[in-house]
């Protein structure tokens, strides 16, 4: 995941503990994204809602 938001332009802002904050490129949304391995569906269902001006399928 981290691989595909970097692909998009996006920025690795912070990590606190088992999360870390991501900025799209635009600048206007932002995400946190768990970085385990296994992230559940629901989980990146919210992620690709908040950066909204990705495109879709960014994320498969
Ligand atoms: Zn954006």
């Amino acid at each position: 995941m981290q691989r595909a938001l970097l692909d998009q332009g996006a920025g690795h802002k912070g990590t606190r503990g088992s999360h870390e904050k991501w900025l799209c490129p635009c600048g206007k949304h932002q995400a946190i994204v768990p970085n385990h391995t296994i992230v559940s569906p629901g989980v990146i269902r919210d992620i690709i809602k908040k950066l909204d001006c990705l495109p879709e399928g960014w994320l498969q």
